[in-house]
């Protein structure tokens, strides 16, 4: 693909297209494949880095009714964009901003029973009902309710008068290894909670919970990583289509003695005479910094390897078997091709973080079908 395409030329810089229906396509799959209950998405972080200004509205009009950001200011930029669905806030209300919430009709995750307390004081002061989600931990130890606070909800649950409580939810540990017992143990767990609770409906599995069988179904799922691309079940092929291309193009080529070297603290030297293509992507650009001599970009669907440090603008390819590859001619970064997964093994990480990295410099296009 020439930089022409796109309208990037003027750019010169790295291009992220997303496609729309492909994200779409893989709500279906998780759909189908949550028989028991609803499905919704998560798109906090900007819809993993996709851009939740297209996404959301895509979702929406394709069915979906419940989406899930991190914080209030997420929830502010997609309310009107998903206008009858359930929006609601993992982090939960900080202090002091319930009534934002409350206003803008945007629903809490209720963390601890201090959240509990400050949301039902409002309803009070409203007079009117209030939603919201009860997150319970069983396990993560990160936010939701732990056993002393499930135990004191429990033995006076009327601390939740004034709220609805929309959905009971824990969330998994491990739900991407299968064969974790873990899992089992907070099902387990997370039931024993509910039985304990007022009755309410519940929601359990984020992407790789829905590949853990029917076992895991609940009212609603809640999957962000399968959506854009990332492998739920990472011990077998992805079923996910992935709907994100980072390209970028190569700025200059050339041609160097065998034994130079390539980049900062020179780590690449050149086995033999060598074309170096320099390609305007960067760490500044999310483009990861420890991918510096590890993995590949592809062009014409065969891999090109990187060489050298990846600095702050620029990224250097091993174009000496690819003569056709010139100035112009832009690299597939991420792509089918080259899943999130495969850059991310290279860069020592997860699919999350190559996705969420990917800056604002990267211009987004959406693809038009
Ligand atoms: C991010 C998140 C999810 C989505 O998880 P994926 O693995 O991306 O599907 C679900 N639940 C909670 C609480 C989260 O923070």
């Amino acid at each position: 693909m020439r930089a022409t395409d796109a309208g990037s030329a003027r750019r010169g810089g790295a291009l992220l297209e997303i496609d729309a229906d492909a994200v779409v396509a893989n709500w279906r799959t998780l759909c189908d494949r949550h028989s028991v209950g609803a499905v919704g998405a998560v798109v906090k972080a900007d819809a993993y880095g996709l851009g939740a200004q297209s996404i959301v509205p895509a979702l929406y009009h394709a069915g979906c009714r419940h989406f899930f950001v991190a914080s209030l200011d997420e929830a502010l930029a997609i309310r009107e964009l998903a206008p009858a669905a359930l929006v609601a806030v993992f982090n939960g209300a900080a202090p002091g901003s319930e009534p934002e919430f409350a206003a803008r009709g945007i629903a809490p995750v209720l963390n601890g029973l201090a959240n509990v307390a400050a949301w039902a004081r409002l309803a009070r002061r409203l007079g009117r009902a209030l939603p919201a989600l009860l997150h319970i931990d069983t396990g993560m130890a990160r936010l939701g309710l732990d056993r002393r606070e499930l135990a004191a909800l429990a033995e006076a649950p009327s601390q939740l008068d004034g709220i609805t409580v929309a959905y009971l939810m824990t969330h998994l540990v491990s739900a991407e290894l299968a064969d974790d017992p873990l899992n089992q143990t907070q099902l387990n767990e997370f039931a024993a909670a509910c039985a304990r609770l007022p009755k309410a409906p519940r929601c359990i599995a984020n992407s790789a919970g829905i590949f853990l069988g029917p076992a895991f179904g609940s009212d609603l799922a809640r999957p962000g990583a399968a959506l854009y691309g990332i492998n739920p079940t990472p011990a077998r092929p992805n079923p996910m289509r992935v709907p994100v291309r980072l390209t970028a193009p190569v700025l200059q080529v050339r041609e160097i003695l065998a034994g130079a070297t390539v980049g900062y603290n020179a780590t690449w030297r050149a086995a033999r005479p060598s074309r170096i293509g320099t390609v305007g992507i960067g760490y500044a650009d999310g483009w990861l910094r420890s991918l510096s001599g590890r993995g590949q970009a592809c062009f014409d669907g065969r891999p090109v390897p990187l060489v050298g440090r990846v600095s702050m603008d620029l990224t250097t390819y091993d174009l000496t078997d690819r003569p056709e590859i010139g100035p112009g001619d832009r690299l597939e970064l991420i792509g089918p091709a080259m899943p999130p997964d495969a850059v991310a093994e290279a860069a020592g990480t997860n699919g999350y973080e190559v996705l969420t990295s990917i800056g604002s410099r990267c211009a987004r296009v959406l693809k038009r079908a």
